[in-house]
């Protein structure tokens, strides 16, 4: 039987109802939240993300500002920059679109961000906050992966997961919310050994490599629950092949725009798995909604509400 889709679109359309119902309370109590979006020099892709961030704001009636430093900016500007959204009380958060160009030094400019305005959940503050269970602000896409399991009634609690991944942004955070929610969980990265069979263990496999289609259904045990993080434009067409030959819909899109997104997950593993979140369409959208999520509750968290 093939695996129930897990609807990211839905879902995140569910939270931002949410959160737009609650940013509306607020913004009548005289307590608008407030987004400064710090966007550096010209990365098509940044430039899409940010557009993206700030059209959901609107949506959500969350304030919103861009502000656009120019390539060559130095730290010290930066930092300048940030100190200033620091204090500025009309804001409550602070998201820094990564990459940020040489020779900006990156690690300290996220440092100086206010840990309570830190909507992205990067600060070490943050992180530490996550792994000692105290309140504070999470990372998006971790966050919106635990979002789908919660409201798709996938048991967490003493099962096994699986998450492919260490980085800081998705892999690391994902799997620390898994251990606070009581799962028994593995971290994977390149120098696992037999990566497959430890997959084949979990109830609940997070994907979060950057490689298309790498998890097959050699890597599923029956009936699991699978989240895929990745995100991965190909272009190569043997590539393009091996994941989707026979798939009417993705051979016409391939045909006229050369390239296609896909996951980290092969979609043969539908076949196998019991739910999984489709590419795209799954943990995506999540991202976007929590951090409209983030930006109310750092908003409230800042003024102990
Ligand atoms: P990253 O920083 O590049 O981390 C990738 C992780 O995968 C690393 O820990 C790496 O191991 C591991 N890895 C790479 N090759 C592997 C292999 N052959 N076997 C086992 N592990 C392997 O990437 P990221 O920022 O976490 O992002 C992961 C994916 O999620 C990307 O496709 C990204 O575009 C996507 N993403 C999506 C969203 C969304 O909103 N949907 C948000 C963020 C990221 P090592 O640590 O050993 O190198």
């Amino acid at each position: 039987m093939a695996a129930v889709t897990l609807d990211g679109n839905r879902i995140a359309g569910e939270i931002r109802a949410e959160v737009a119902a609650d940013v509306k309370a607020m913004t009548a109590s005289g307590m608008r939240p407030g987004l400064a979006v710090v966007l550096v020099g010209h990365n098509p892709a940044s430039e899409v993300y940010v557009r993206g961030k700030v059209k959901a704001c609107g949506e959500s009636g969350i304030y919103s500002e861009t502000l656009t430093p120019p390539d060559g900016v130095s730290t010290a500007d930066l930092l300048a920059l940030i100190a200033q959204l620091n204090q500025r009380d009309e804001i409550d958060g602070i998201l820094v679109q990564l990459p940020l160009p040489p020779p900006v030094n990156a690690k300290k400019v996220l440092l100086a961000v206010d840990p309570a305005k830190d909507v992205d959940g990067f600060h070490p503050m943050n992180v530490g906050y996550l792994s000692t269970q105290r309140p504070g602000l999470v990372p998006c896409t971790p966050a919106g992966i635990m979002e789908i399991l919660k409201r798709s009634n996938i048991p967490i609690s003493g099962q096994e997961a699986v998450v492919v991944g260490r980085s800081d942004i998705v892999g690391k955070p994902a799997a620390m919310l898994l251990i606070n929610d009581n799962a028994t969980v593995t971290v994977c990265h390149s120098k696992t050994r037999d990566l497959a069979q430890v997959c084949r263990r979990a109830d609940i496999l997070v994907a979060a490599i950057g490689k298309a289609g790498m998890i097959t259904r050699d890597f599923v045990k029956p009936g699991a629950t699978v989240i895929d993080v990745g995100m991965n434009q190909v272009t190569d067409p043997a590539e393009f092949k091996r994941l989707f030959a026979g798939n009417a819909r993705r051979e016409e899109t391939f045909r006229t725009k050369g390239s296609t997104l896909a996951g980290d997950v092969h979609p043969e593993v539908a076949e196998v798995a019991g739910a999984m979140t489709p590419v795209p369409g799954g943990v995506g959208p999540l991202t976007i909604a929590m951090l409209m999520a983030n930006t109310a509750r750092a908003a409230k968290l800042r003024r102990k509400q």
